[in-house]
């Protein structure tokens, strides 16, 4: 018998819908021509990719000329954390973000302090949570650009996005959002946030990898530059050939990931529910990490006492289930998600912690055999455990 295979890691990555692949395909060998030539083969890709970024737009609520696609999102954020820093490159100034954004956002910031502009990282309650009077206190005259995500991709808590763009603009600030985790779990749009700017990634809404989108809201445009210099692709913001099948296939997938979201997110809620209680039940000493309610559907974080995030991790692996742990393992030493850390979570109980993340394939069978493997697995470990 082979053995079962459960993947419960799509906060990493999630496979590309068969829909999907077959909108692409035509895009590698019939359409082949470059959208920015003139005669028909290239005005054949030149009208797809624009009705993609039609489509992308009215799925957001922005308008055609605002999405820009990109590689995905890590390139979006830092498309806008450094674009907006370079347009202010004389008087530099100051950036404001939270301690629990992905390293996409961390790492551009570093970068423009090491330029000489200054920032902030704004402290999570024990949710993971930015709360807007936190904001307030740290924004000021001198701040050019606030970056918080919309969903945190370890926890799953979802920020007051809408609060905190208010008061940005009423500091006359931009605001920023890494949307990548948000697409298909909760409804994004753009002009109910209120927002200037928001990265996306097509891999995490079952779409393909290497493609995302950055939207630039019309009046944010020219204050920013450009990274990329090159030809004038992407509306002059992003120099390239473009990754046509990429753009064809992240506008075919978030059309049905946004209409999925009437069922999916409620279906892998009952999931999450089943394992959690299964789990409590079944355990001692196993807590929630992240928001009880302000959460992404199919998310369920948590930590088993006494057991090692790493070894849980290998020894599911070694049963077919996929997941991911709360410490990685870098340069050969495990250090503590700063996610989990900057919620005020000890080192012993980041490192103890496992994340689920649930998607489209997942049924109550897989579950169930979580259900049956991991609980024995935890006491046996906990027999070994030196923690
Ligand atoms: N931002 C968040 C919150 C993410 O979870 C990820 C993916 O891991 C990224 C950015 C990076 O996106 P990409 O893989 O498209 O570069």
């Amino acid at each position: 018998m082979s053995m079962r295979k459960v993947y419960l890691d799509h906060s990493a990555t999630t496979p590309t819908r068969p829909e999907v692949v077959e909108a692409m395909l035509p895009f590698f060998n019939e359409q082949y021509g470059n959208p920015s030539s003139l005669h028909q083969y290239g005005q054949w890709c030149r009208s797809a990719i624009e009705e993609a970024r039609d489509r992308v737009a009215k799925l957001i609520g922005a308008e055609s000329e605002e999405v820009y696609f990109t590689s995905g999102g890590t390139e979006s954020d830092n498309m806008v954390i450094k674009g907006v820093g370079f347009k202010n490159f004389e008087k530099r100034g100051h950036y404001i973000t939270s301690k629990i954004e992905h390293k996409a956002v961390l790492e551009a910031v570093r970068f423009m302090e090491k330029l000489g502009f200054t920032a902030t990282y704004l402290d999570v309650d024990e949710y993971g949570m930015v709360h807007p009077e936190t904001l307030e206190k740290a924004i000021r005259e001198d701040t050019i650009l606030v970056s918080i995500m919309a969903a945190n991709n370890e926890v799953g808590t979802i920020q007051p996005i809408k609060e905190l763009a208010k008061i940005t603009h009423e500091h006359g600030a931009l605001f920023h959002t890494d949307a990548v985790q948000a697409f298909g779990k909760i409804p994004v749009d753009v002009k109910d946030w209120d927002i200037d700017y928001l990265a996306a990634s097509g891999h995490k809404f079952y779409g393909p990898k290497g493609i995302g989108f950055c939207y630039i809201k019309d009046s944010a445009k020219k204050k920013m530059m450009r990274l990329i210099d090159g030809g004038s692709h992407e509306i002059g913001m992003r120099a390239g050939t473009e990754n046509l099948a990429g753009i064809i296939g992240i506008a075919k997938a978030l059309e049905l990931a946004i209409a999925d979201l009437d069922t999916e997110p409620a279906r892998e809620n009952k999931l999450v529910e089943m394992l959690y209680k299964g789990l409590t039940d079944a355990l001692d000493g196993v807590e929630l990490n992240g928001h009880p309610t302000e959460r992404l559907p199919g998310f369920l974080n948590m930590s088993f006492a006494k057991v090692e995030g790493e070894s849980m991790l290998l020894s599911l692996d070694m049963q077919g289930i996929g997941l991911s742990s709360g410490s990685a393992c870098t340069s050969g030493s495990l250090e503590p998600s700063h996610v989990l850390s900057a919620m005020g979570l000890d080192s012993i109980r980041a490192h103890s912690s496992l994340r689920f993340t649930l998607g489209r394939q997942n049924n109550v069978d897989d579950i169930e055999y979580v259900l049956r493997v991991l609980p024995p697995l935890i006491e046996k470990l906990r027999e070994v455990s030196m923690l």
